[in-house]
């Protein structure tokens, strides 16, 4: 059995970021990583100070890279279950039967990214299908977008998306539009499909457009899509830890749950999370991490003095 200052779960941006930290604070650091992080299907990582392009495997690799040059370990399989361990911490099992101690916990797993079931669109994902201007946008700007509409905040969406391309068309379901709104879309020149989208079509591996149900096909070079956010929050309630309503974990500002010793960062609270907001997160975990971990050496020694050790 190993013990560990601090185990990570999930080594994305948020993960390694406090794992560096810490490994540097003399901590001892185990990050458990199941390799899926959100944005491995895309090739390349947008709006990181310095990084702005880079494949996102890179960022990753380099981050362990710098993690194990502290000292840092690392168990590449998931976590399946997170049991607590009296005053000592908690229990880490692992999918290929290995357990660990942890004194802290940081858990950053990220979220899923859930598509509506329209055929053709998944396989698309993260190539011509969107969900992020800010992460697509400028590589697909001034090309004739879409947007999929849904509920209400979609036709905000649509309004952002139109930052990068004067083209928009947004797919509205039948009866979706408040004048308002279709007033709003109009106004700056975004068209309006009214219908249900029967499937996505592809021509030699590129998006041509949106099929309706009534037959008419709308042409189009890249379609934006609202995924509905799922936080990987399933160990989390495995240990009681509070959840809103939607499964999103209640936090103080550095990243602390309602369990005592389990912090969270990154996407798995914070579904606006970009790369660079998640390692953010994750340096902030670590820092009030170590800080606790202080606080419970400096309880110790303090004891251990006044019985005479
Ligand atoms: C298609 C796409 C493109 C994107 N492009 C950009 C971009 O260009 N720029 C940008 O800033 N943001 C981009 N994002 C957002 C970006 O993906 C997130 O901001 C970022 O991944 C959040 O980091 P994270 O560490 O919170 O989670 P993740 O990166 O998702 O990492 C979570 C990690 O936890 C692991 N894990 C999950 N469960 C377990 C378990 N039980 N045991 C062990 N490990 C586990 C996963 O395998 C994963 O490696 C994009 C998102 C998508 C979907």
């Amino acid at each position: 059995m190993s013990k560990y200052d601090v185990v990570v779960i999930g080594g994305g941006a948020a993960g390694l970021s406090a794992a560096l930290l810490l490994s540097r604070a003399r901590r001892t650091v185990l990050v458990v990583d199941s390799g899926t992080p959100r944005n491995g299907p895309a090739g390349h990582m947008q709006g990181f100070l310095s990084r702005d392009g880079l494949p996102p495997g890179e960022l990753l690799a380099a981050g362990r890279r710098e993690v194990k040059g502290y000292g840092g370990e690392f168990l590449d399989t998931s976590v399946t279950d997170i049991v607590r361990c009296g005053t000592a911490g908690f229990w880490v099992l692992t999918a290929d039967g290995q357990r660990v101690l942890a004194r802290r916990l940081l858990v950053a797993t990220g979220l899923r990214d859930e598509l509506p079931d329209i055929p053709g669109l998944a396989d698309r994902w993260a190539r011509d299908v969107l969900h992020c201007p800010y992460c697509h946008g400028y590589e697909v700007r001034d090309m004739q977008l879409g947007v999929l509409g849904g509920a209400p905040d979609t036709v905000r969406y649509a309004q952002i998306v139109r930052q990068w391309a004067s083209d928009v068309v947004f797919f509205a379901p039948p009866g979706m539009l408040t004048a308002v709104q279709r007033s709003e879309l109009v106004a700056r020149a975004i068209g309006i499909v009214e219908g249900t989208v029967q499937r996505i079509l592809v021509e030699e591996d590129h998006l041509r457009g949106v099929e309706m149900a009534d037959g008419r096909t709308i042409r189009r070079a890249a379609l934006f899509v609202p995924p509905r956010f799922v936080p990987n929050n399933r160990l989390l309630l495995g240990l009681g830890c509070d959840v809103d309503e939607a499964g999103w974990p209640a936090k103080d500002s550095t990243g602390q749950t309602s369990v005592r010793g389990l912090w969270v960062a990154g996407n798995l609270a914070n579904p606006r999370a970009q790369v660079i907001t998640a390692a953010g997160e994750g340096s902030a975990a670590a820092i009030a991490i170590n800080a606790d971990l202080v606080d419970g050496d400096v309880g110790d020694a303090v004891r251990a003095f006044n019985l005479g050790f």
